[in-house]
């Protein structure tokens, strides 16, 4: 179903969205070095109760995981890319850590993900993935206006990735978001220009490119939710969620 939602109703979603945005960066301000993911879940919980938001992720039992998730934030570390599970584990110096994080606020959806290294010790390599996904997310968002189609902003993400020689995995983008987390249209994160559903205004979208060093492929870790790159590279993830208007998007994330 796609949602869309009128001027009256922007302001709830600007709304969640600032909450989404500033709820990532106090995290990531406290998480350093020695933080269990354990912990920047139950921060995350408080973060959520204070508030007064909803978790979209505590019930959520899609047919790809195993359900429910049980914990309010996804933490994906190294060659973890999507839907990691929170779990017993230190953060150490020069890990890759995604948090991915959708709430709801007075009946409004945002999801936003950021990458960043812990600690001193990045890797160089590791901070041109991550600056490559957040071109690709600058550019899908700078492709998003009434009038484009979601072939556009495809396309626009996919040059990125593609020029910057990562591979691209077709199976999980982005998505609408409203009064639920994963709503149409589905955003590939490459795709051919001009194809697909047009972008009016009030229309709400999670973009999210995501990569794996040097593969597409992902597996599944025992606990039915986490996805890892099949070879064991290094992972990177950049979302937002924004609006269209009249004449362009406007970024509700923004962190
Ligand atoms: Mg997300
Ligand atoms: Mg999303």
């Amino acid at each position: 179903m796609i949602e869309i939602f009128t001027p009256s109703e922007l302001p709830r979603a600007r709304a969640v969205g600032a909450l989404v945005g500033s709820m990532l960066r106090r995290l990531q301000e406290r998480t350093t070095v020695g933080t269990n993911l354990l912990d920047i879940d139950r921060w995350t919980e408080t973060m959520i109760r204070e508030a007064g938001a909803e978790s979209c992720y505590v019930d959520y039992a899609p047919s790809f995981g195993r359900g429910p998730f049980g914990h309010f934030i996804c933490t994906s570390v190294n060659d973890a890319v999507l839907h990691g599970l929170p779990h017993d584990y230190r953060l150490r110096d020069g890990d890759l850590l995604t948090l991915d994080l959708a709430v709801t606020l007075d009946g409004v959806v945002a999801d936003s993900a950021v990458s960043f290294v812990v600690g001193t010790a990045a890797a160089p390599e590791d901070l041109a993935m991550i600056e490559v996904t957040e071109r690709a997310l600058a550019a899908g968002i700078a492709a998003a206006a009434p009038g484009a189609k979601i072939g556009d902003l495809s396309h626009a993400i996919g040059s990125v990735l593609t020029e910057a020689g990562y591979p691209i995995n077709l199976q999980f983008g982005g998505h609408g978001v409203g009064s639920t987390m994963h709503g149409d249209p589905h955003i590939a994160n490459d795709g051919r220009a001009g194809r697909g559903y047009t972008l009016r205004p009030g229309l709400l979208l999670a973009l999210e490119p995501w990569v794996m060093a040097d593969t597409d492929e992902l597996v599944t870790d025992d606990d039915g939710w986490t996805l890892r790159s099949a070879t064991g590279a290094r992972t990177a993830h950049s979302e937002h969620t924004i609006a269209i208007t009249e004449d362009g998007a406007e970024v509700l994330t923004l962190r």
